[in-house]
């Protein structure tokens, strides 16, 4: 039962299917003139227009990446760089994938100043914040529209329109609300948009940039001057074209996938905070995405849950796969204002397509009889006042 796709997502057969023929008999390098480069470069354009549609952007306002880390590096540093003249100051929220978050860092260490909004309980950004924090050097606002651990949905509509009246450049990472929520760039007020596909049933290193027409980045790479010369380097079509049928595929069947996943949702989070004691749901009750829970459980080491979960045949994790290997509790739950030990005991399922309502079941009762189990072995659990053993 694969319970993490907020990591990753397996690809799709009908993506697999269109990509496919792009390996080995329409191989051909899409910047070349003969017929073989020529359909290389038409099914590449064929995958532009596919996800600029999941947007509503302008075919010629995507560009393409290696994925979601590229392309938040590309919007940022590529703003910073472009507009270092004209002010240094940053605006991101404190729960920031790495991928942003390490290059806002990286950025403070070139003289560049970043103000990190924090997130509340809820673990949603204030507008209020961001409107107190803007100065006249402020270049770039760059917060995330839904978190990849919590499932917090950001309001990135009224962020933008912020951003808009004081002619500051908003990029915003979108990779876990692509083909999960609709979502248009016109009324999200963006200037910048990043994707990844691995995380909508496409492959991964690959993903895309979306930058409004006007909007001017200053190169990261420099090369053969693909991509409007944003992003150089001999394109990786088949990549593409399975990026762009994932994309398709998302728009064409995201309500019903949205509803059949909230649905599931909401059957987990009600089934395990009714059957589990002492146990909370991290992030607002409803401003979340469809596929996200992200729970946590007093007394409870999050890893020993994860691998308990394992051996009970659920894939689950506890904060993102990307803190996963340090020690430190993840950014994200800290900044909910939870102590160390609390974040420490978090797990988080993120749901998908293919799920169903038996794997819920049974994930409520293997969630329940793994933490009554380590609740039985745990010190930190016994030491609870208030706690009840149940023999
Ligand atoms: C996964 C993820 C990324 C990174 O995307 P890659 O394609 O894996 O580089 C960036 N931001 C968020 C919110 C993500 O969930």
């Amino acid at each position: 039962m694969y319970m993490d796709h907020s990591a990753t997502s397996q690809v799709d057969k009908q993506v697999f299917k269109a990509m496919e023929p792009y390996f080995v008999h329409k191989f051909g390098n899409a910047s070349t003139l003969y017929s073989l480069g020529r359909d290389a470069r038409k099914a590449m354009e064929n995958a532009r227009a596919q996800v600029a549609s999941l947007i509503g952007a302008k075919t010629e306002e995507i560009i393409f990446t290696s994925g979601g880390t590229e392309s938040d590096n590309i919007a940022i540093k590529g703003t910073a760089y472009r507009l270092k003249d004209k002010g240094n100051h940053i605006i991101t929220s404190a729960i920031e994938h790495p991928a942003v978050e390490e290059t806002c860092k990286y950025l403070e260490k070139k003289g560049f100043e970043v103000t990190y909004l924090p997130v509340y309980k809820e673990g949603i950004v204030r507008v209020s914040d961001l409107e107190d924090a803007i100065t006249d050097k402020t270049i770039l606002i760059t917060i995330m529209h839904a978190n990849n651990e919590i499932g917090t949905i950001q309001p990135i509509s009224e962020i933008g329109k912020i951003a808009r009246e004081n002619k500051i450049y908003f990029h915003t990472d979108a990779v876990q609300t692509i083909g999960k929520i609709p979502l248009n760039v016109e009324e999200l007020n963006v200037d910048m948009l990043s994707i990844s596909a691995h995380k909508v049933y496409g492959p991964k290193g690959i993903g895309a940039l979306y930058v409004r027409k006007g909007v001017r980045l200053e190169p990261i790479i420099h090369g053969g001057g693909h991509e409007r010369g944003i992003r150089p380097g001999t394109e990786n079509v088949s990549g593409i074209v399975g990026l762009g049928k994932a994309c398709e595929l998302a728009q064409n069947n995201l309500t019903e996938n949205a509803k059949y996943i909230t649905n599931l949702r909401d059957k987990l989070i009600n089934g395990v905070l009714d059957s589990v004691e002492q146990s909370y749901l991290n992030g607002h009750r409803t401003e979340r995405l469809p596929n996200n829970v992200n729970f946590r459980f007093t007394g409870i080491e999050g890893e020993s849950l994860v691998l308990h979960l394992d051996s009970k045949g659920i894939a689950a994790s506890t904060g993102s796969a990307c803190s996963s290997k340090k020690l430190e509790p993840s950014h994200v739950l800290t900044a909910l204002g939870l102590e160390q030990v609390d974040a420490h005991g978090s797990l988080r399922l993120t749901l998908g397509k293919g799920n169903t309502e038996e794997d819920i079941d049974h994930a409520i009762e293997s969630i329940k009889e793994v933490v009554e189990t380590l609740r039985k072995l745990s010190p930190l659990w016994c030491a609870i006042p208030g706690a009840e053993r149940k023999e």
